[in-house]
């Protein structure tokens, strides 16, 4: 949610900040801003609206020329996207763009007021301005910082100037993210590696309550004291190249495209000698053999992989697993003990909701293990262990390559889990995991379909609502199929139990209402076509996705899209499977006109609860 961007070295500043604010777009925004010091002078031009409209206020206003400055690409909490709103915020000697929500910032503004500070903006960030400005006293930037920091409550990530010192960048953070990038004679701020990936590799990563300093010596890292902190420094895996579009309309349609590739990478990475181990991350047999409950908690399509794991586990492993909704569980007073293995599932590693469910899970004593995409997330380091999923960057909001490769981690988790508990042998282990090698090609085979998915999502584009229908794996993937369509297509859609339409919902089938039938596991194959059958008799228009050479009634289906899973067990065909449903989501929205990439109102990393 929400990107910064921070720069201090020989490029042109302004340039810097604007291709920053790009790779950062795909957190979602509504608002754009930078301010950098032109001549000693801050110069700010910011506006509501997307980057274009800050590229033609820049024409028009003219280009802030300098080295050092900060920006920010705004998702608003506190008061309308508007210009004013808008971030960079300056009151006094202070300019700051920040992320995330002050929680005490009616009392700051109160305060703050009677001190005679006049505010412009509705957003809790002004507060914090005015805050450093207040403190600012002897030219000292970071007693200024330390002494509001301390004030301060809730999640910020902060870039931070002053006016008296035009070549320093401050920053600082709780709770939200933010890296600090360091080039040869430059550095950077930024919320995520991608907006200072062309010019550096180098980061280091900063944490809860830290603060830092470029200037032309470098990077200088603080604690809340304005102690000296000695900060590790780390190179980036991922390269430019994995964060750009590489010829693809869309980044969406890149990362689908990138999924037989990213399951084989994670797949190499969690086995070996065709084995799951996770023994690396201090996984072993005999903590899995301890374990008496397992929770999964997540929220969005992280969660919906945690479905699918649940029924994974359950079926191989025998194990019981509750899924629970990250928000809920972190206020519903979980009954957890030190036998309790709780599952974090993020892409992001910064989901606000899932950290909570984190830290409330450890409170309480039961083993943590996350599964995330970033390893330097907050979520990767604060788990006991952790698997580091390998989809690389996964700029498109509405999340797909990350799903699949978190679906397979959890598969491996079931096989390694059954093993250990003596559900099933070492051979049966390792035929499942190969069961499960197999299915980057299968993957490839559906993504081959393209024509047809495109075709299924021509038949929807009028459509004000429909469904989908499942049964097991089925239901798993609808709830993400569903998901997924509404995120970016903006048709409204429900997944559903196959067999639970009929406890109400089926009021709602018209004539021509799109039900969109997942039909792919076989021992309840009949019973769900009777429950596509029961809504094809009250008029819906039936697209079936199934098995290839499954039978239908004639006249029951009116689309049908036949998958080649090969010998795939059942139990493994939602990662091709889903595949489909994407390419069903991303050309629905393509065909309607909307930017799949960056849906209305979403944020990619959600790091507000
Ligand atoms: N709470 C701040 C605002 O509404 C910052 C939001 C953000 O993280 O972009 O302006």
């Amino acid at each position: 949610m929400c990107g910064i961007v921070g720069y201090l070295g020989a490029r042109d500043c302004t340039e810097v900040l604007m291709d920053g604010l790009e790779k950062l777009e795909y957190r979602g925004y509504d608002s754009a801003g930078i301010a950098v010091f032109e001549n000693n002078e801050i110069k700010t031009v910011k506006t509501r609206g997307k980057l274009s409209q800050m590229k033609n206020k820049l024409e028009t206003e003219g280009k802030p020329v300098g080295h050092c400055g900060i920006g920010h690409t705004r998702w608003a909490t506190h008061g309308e996207p508007s210009d004013v709103n808008s971030h960079p915020h300056s009151n006094g000697r202070v300019t700051i763009v920040h992320n995330g929500i002050i929680e005490n910032y009616a009392e700051l503004k109160e305060f703050l007021t009677e001190q005679g500070y006049t505010f412009l903006s509705q957003t809790d960030s002004e507060a914090v301005a005015c805050l450093l400005d207040y403190y600012y006293s002897e030219r000292n930037p970071l007693h200024a910082i330390t002494e509001t920091l301390k004030e301060l409550r809730g999640s910020y990530a902060l870039g931070i100037i002053f006016k008296d010192f035009p070549e320093r960048v401050y920053a600082a953070r709780r709770g939200s993210p933010l890296i600090v990038g360091v080039g040869d004679g430059e550095s950077f701020i930024a919320s995520d590696i991608p907006a200072f990936l062309k010019y550096t590799k180098d980061y280091v990563l900063l944490d809860d309550d830290e603060i830092v300093r470029l200037d032309k010596d470098g990077a200088k890292f603080f604690d809340l004291h304005g102690l000296p902190v000695k900060k590790e420094t780390q190179t980036a895996e991922w390269d430019v190249e994995q964060a750009q579009k590489c010829g693809f309309p869309h980044y969406m349609l890149k990362e689908i495209h990138e999924q037989p590739e990213v399951v084989q990478k994670t797949l190499d990475s969690l086995t070996s000698e065709g084995v799951p181990d996770f023994s690396e991350i201090g996984l072993t047999d005999e903590m899995l053999r301890g374990v008496g409950r397992v929770f999964i908690t997540a929220c969005g399509t992280a969660m919906y992989a945690g479905i699918v794991g649940k029924y994974a586990i359950e079926k191989v492993a025998r194990v019981p697993v509750a899924v629970e909704i990250a928000s809920e569980f972190r206020y519903m007073n979980p009954i957890l003990n030190a036998e309790d293995l709780v599952i974090v599932v993020s892409q992001s590693g910064e989901t606000a909701d899932t950290k909570a469910a984190l830290e409330l899970a450890k409170s309480r004593g039961a083993k943590t293990l996350a599964v995330v995409n970033v390893k330097y997330s907050a979520i990767a380091r604060l788990a006991d262990m952790c698997v580091n999923t390998l989809a690389g960057p996964e700029i498109a909001v509405a999340s797909t390559k990350a799903y699949s490769v978190q679906i397979v981690s959890l598969y491996l988790l079931a096989f390694r889990f059954a093993y250990a508990r003596g559900a099933i042998s070492e051979s049966e282990m390792k035929r499942l995991t190969s069961l499960l090698e197999q299915t980057p090609q299968a993957i490839s085979r559906v993504i081959e379909r393209s024509d047809e998915c495109q075709f299924a999502a021509s038949q929807l584009i009028n459509t004000e609502t429909l469904f989908f229908i499942g049964r097991g794996f089925d239901y798993a993937l609808s709830l993400e199929g569903s998901l997924k369509l509404k995120e970016i297509s903006y048709i409204h859609s429900e997944a559903y139990a196959a067999g639970e339409l009929k406890h109400g919902t089926i009021s709602l089938i018209e004539q021509n209402t799109p039900v969109i039938t997942i039909a792919t596991q076989r021992h309840i194959l009949e019973k769900t076509i009777s429950n596509m059958e029961e809504v094809k008799a009250r008029g819906a228009y039936i697209i079936a996705i199934c098995r290839k050479g499954t039978m239908f009634a004639e006249g029951s289906v009116d689309l049908k899209l036949e998958l080649d899973f090969g010998d795939l067990d059942d139990m493994l065909v939602p990662l091709p499977t889903v595949c489909a449903l994407q390419l069903i989501a991303y050309y629905s929205s393509v065909l309607r006109g909307n930017d799949p990439d960056k849906p209305r109102n979403l944020a990619k990393s959600v790091t507000t609860e």
